[in-house]
């Protein structure tokens, strides 16, 4: 009788994908089923396959996309170059990703492509990303494709060299951990506010070295967008991907998308993800279990995505932090932030609020935000930005007419693209400004020089915009209930 090893999740794509396995001396060799790529990271990869000589080894597992740099600020840019309309800038990465495409044979979805956006975002909307593969890309939230049972990696400059060459990546193997959200949220709860509690939890490293598997009734009650924006920010916890199993949701979710198998080929498909589970008895090197009746909306009071904390709550107090190091990161963060510990973030001015990015830039994202937007304005003084995830998002929100929403409440309706979530575009915050954005990462000057984010979700990120200052949503939702 054959003795099986009961697998995780990851476990069993892990050793899927195996080219070589890890020994004393070297890390695993690992197969890429599908490479994303962006202007702003394969610049230099590209210009290194080309002084060495070397071919894209599999083009047909390889998509561009610009995203990282792209202007928001109009529309029908379809021709090179790429100006900015307020500033005439030239767009030079842009250009040159376009160049490289063409010399070596990479499809590209360039501007004025309408299936272009974030490259997370247009992953799972065009069914390239599907259950069982390994997916990489040269961004860190490469881990949002997790969400459809994939194994998916950010990595470096050089690791898109060699995975364009190779089509394989060096990987050493990380440990399992299991983040299971058990119970049900209440309304005004959304995935983002699961993903920050999560944050909190684990603390900005906590999940070091690890592969999160999210498990439990919360998670299996979400949607795909909502479990992309939960899958996204497990690299915020230090984890090298986060991972959910594929079921119904998945299927229902890829079926008749363009990259999508069709017929007996779909069948056949469904049929292997549905083996793509965690066997009973699988080990977890560890296991760590929220209540999502607990939850309430959160937002980040400090300059890491861990320094999460309920919207009612007051800042905490570095001081109640035995380890040195991290108090005092504590309290330059709170210093940063012009916060003080034991005041209550609700009721603090804002500037700025920022709707995007590939945490929260999907359609239900949009319809959240607008929820709230619907029928009131953004408070005097507040700038508001919507940037959708990807032209498809932009398209239906339009359809559905959040785009009025939007304009009749005084926020800017833009183009797709990153946006202010990295400010390479100019979208920037300016020194000193406090933002509620719904991106990922609220480090100092992430949004702009001297700029302060705080994370939230899209519902408290709306109320912010209509009061002007940090609110709980819920308040609203309830008015218009
Ligand atoms: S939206 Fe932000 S995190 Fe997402 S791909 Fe763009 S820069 Fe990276």
């Amino acid at each position: 009788m054959t003795n099986i090893t009961p697998r995780t999740l990851f476990e069993k794509l892990w050793d899927a994908h195996i080219v070589r396995a890890e020994s004393a001396a070297t890390p695993a060799v690992l197969y890429a089923d599908l490479h994303l790529v962006h202007e702003v990271t394969s610049a230099q990869a590209f210009t290194e396959l080309r002084e060495r000589g070397l071919r894209v080894r599999a083009p047909y597992r390889t998509i561009a996309t610009m995203d990282h740099s792209t202007p928001t600020t109009f529309g029908g840019f379809a021709a090179l170059p790429v100006r900015d309309a307020g500033t005439g800038a030239r767009f030079a990465q842009v250009e040159q990703l376009a160049r490289n495409c063409e010399e070596f044979g990479v499809p590209l979805l360039a501007l004025g492509d309408d299936r272009r956006g974030i490259v997370h975002v247009i992953g799972p909307e065009l069914g390239l990303t599907q259950p069982g593969m390994t997916v990489v890309c040269g961004d860190s939230h490469t881990s949002t494709h997790g969400a459809f049972g994939a194994l998916a990696f950010g990595i470096g400059t050089s690791q898109v060299a060699h995975v364009l060459a190779t089509q394989c990546l060096l990987q050493t193997k990380p440990k399992t951990l299991e983040v299971r959200i058990d119970g049900q949220l209440s309304r005004g709860v959304s995935a983002k506010d699961v993903i920050l509690a999560v944050c909190a939890r684990l603390g900005v490293g906590g999940a070091t070295g690890h592969v999160i598997e999210y498990t439990g009734e919360v998670i299996r009650a979400l949607s795909m967008e909502e479990r992309m924006t939960v899958c996204n920010m497990s690299i915020e916890a230090g984890a090298r991907a986060g991972m959910i199993a594929p079921d119904d949701t998945t299927f229902e979710y890829l079926e008749g998308r363009p990259h999508a198998a069709r017929g007996q080929a779909w069948d056949a498909a469904v049929a292997t993800w549905r083996t793509l589970t965690i066997d009973d008895g699988a080990h977890f090197d560890r296991t760590v279990v929220i209540g999502g009746n607990t939850l309430a909306p959160m937002i980040t009071y400090g300059t890491n995505p861990g320094m999460g904390m309920s919207i009612t709550d007051a800042v905490p107090n570095p001081d109640r932090l035995d380890d040195r190091s991290e108090r005092e990161n504590a309290e330059r963060a709170l210093r940063y932030m012009g916060l003080v510990a034991g005041q209550p973030l609700a009721g603090t001015p804002v500037d700025v609020v920022f709707f995007g990015s590939c945490t929260n830039a999907r359609i239900s994202d949009l319809r959240d935000a607008a929820s709230v937007l619907r029928g009131r304005h953004v408070a005097a003084g507040v700038r508001a930005l919507v940037v959708p995830g990807s032209q498809q998002v932009k398209r239906q929100a339009e359809l559905e007419g959040l785009d009025r929403i939007f304009i009749e409440a005084g926020a800017e309706w833009r183009e797709s693209g990153c946006s202010m979530c990295i400010a390479m575009n100019g979208d920037q915050l300016r020194p000193g400004q406090l933002a509620v954005s719904t991106s990922n990462r609220n480090f100092e000057g992430r949004q702009g020089t001297g700029g302060r984010t705080l994370l939230a979700s899209p519902l408290s990120a709306a109320a912010a915009a209509v009061t002007g200052y940090i609110t709980d949503p819920r308040t609203l939702m309830e008015a218009t209930s």
